[in-house]
């Protein structure tokens, strides 16, 4: 038997708590168990028929093989030209829009072009799970700075200016966030966003679940607010949320030129093109945005009609208490007060009433869970009546 199999790197990084979470839950239900499964970081919905429709030709007509590696050059003028009227792109120029196998992929390039040994990140909390160890795979060191729900689960330029250390090269912006569904004001994101500027720092705005918004809520792109933005903010998103593509396997960066470069090199020598014939049907997505968006907007309908009926649940159970969030498609309740650790409180959970919620540790928020509504109307009843006999028990 050798004695080292793995590098540092391997030992050091962790699996995903999220998926391992909707696994498990998987498993449960596999082996015949009535499990509420609340741990989905993934739309419930089909991929909307138009665009599946427009993978299919394209598989007919043989579009089997590589692409360029930065995306085929029609999507990428397309969102070129989308990104232009948002205002981050000061000209439609598609060499600044890279396609990858996922925002997830996008999100690693960004760090990895950007950061790396003896470069500090800046990453609040509660964070989506893979920032942390991606920055770290990038050989640089997170710096993580919490935000409880008594500031809304949102950092200010103020805490962030505290934070920063000659070594700070980077800062990791998520809104609408997984897993709080916050959602940033415009002077929020104006105040880091000049801070970015003034310390001569980037940003990296993950922007997944730009268009998951609710009570008439707007979200705003910090990489809009000027041109010297426009340069230092890497926007990333991609179709996975918006148009319940996570099987796709298709993410979005926009960036400088030069980082965009650099993203296309890693991304041509690490995993080539995203899947070609996938990159058809986002095309038509962006082709014919007023269909895409209705789309959307129907699969908003139930999400809200979701988090509504989740939101009143959790905030009528005795101990628990949660944010009236406006985005994406989760709820982060505090649980704190049941004086039980996250992580104990979500194992229990599991294993006594079989409802699977992730727990806030995982997101470096203890005395929290998570809990996604992209799930039936029936399961979030039932989840949320074994959730309140569970918490009774506790108490
Ligand atoms: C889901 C998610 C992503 C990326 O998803 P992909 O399926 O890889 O496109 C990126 N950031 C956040 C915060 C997410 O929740």
């Amino acid at each position: 038997m050798k004695s080292n199999y793995l590098s540092r790197l391997a030992n050091n990084v962790s699996p995903s708590p999220t998926l391992a979470v909707d696994a498990k839950a998987k498993a449960l239900k596999a082996a015949g168990e009535d499990v509420c499964g609340f741990g989905a970081g993934e739309p419930d919905f089909d991929t909307p028929d138009f665009i599946k429709d427009a993978c299919a030709s394209a598989l007919a007509e043989g579009k089997t093989k590589y692409a360029p590696a930065a995306g085929i050059p029609d999507l990428r003028k397309a969102l070129a030209d989308r990104y232009h009227q948002d205002g981050i792109l000061p000209e439609a120029n598609p060499a600044q829009v890279v396609i990858s196998p996922g925002g997830k992929y996008s999100c690693y390039l960004a760090i990895l072009a950007t950061c790396g040994p003896g470069d500090e990140v800046i990453i609040p909390a509660p964070f989506w799970v893979s920032y942390p160890e991606m920055v770290k795979l990038a050989g640089a060191q997170p710096k993580i700075i919490l935000a409880g729900d008594d500031q809304g689960f949102k950092v200010t330029a103020a805490q962030i200016e505290d934070a920063l250390t000659p070594a700070t090269k980077l800062i990791i912006l998520n809104s609408p966030s997984n897993p709080t569904g916050c959602l940033y004001e415009k002077s929020e994101m104006e105040e880091i966003v000049e801070l970015a500027c003034k310390r001569d720092l980037l940003v990296m705005s993950d922007e997944i679940y730009e268009y998951l918004l609710y009570d008439g809520t707007t979200h705003y792109r910090p990489g809009s607010f000027s041109a010297e933005a426009a340069d230092r903010v890497i926007t990333v998103s991609g179709f996975s949320k918006t148009f319940s593509m996570t099987g796709w396997r298709l993410g979005i960066l926009v960036a400088n030129p030069e980082i965009a470069k650099a993203v296309a090199s890693l991304q041509s020598q690490t995993t080539s093109n995203a899947t070609t014939f996938s990159q058809y049907g986002a095309l038509a997505a962006v082709q014919n945005w007023t269909s895409a968006m209705e789309a959307v907007n129907e699969m908003l309908i139930h999400f809200d009609r979701r988090r509504l009926m989740l939101l009143n649940g959790l905030n009528a159970i005795d101990g628990v208490s949660c944010l009236r969030s406006q985005g994406a498609f989760y709820l982060f309740p505090k649980i704190a007060d049941l004086a039980m650790s996250s992580e104990n409180f979500s194992n229990q959970l599991l294993e006594d009433k079989k409802v699977a919620v992730v727990s806030g540790h995982a997101f470096g928020a203890d005395g929290y869970i998570r809990l996604s509504y992209a799930t039936s109307d029936e399961i979030i009843e039932k989840g949320l009546s074994r959730l309140n006999a569970f918490c009774q028990e506790i108490s």
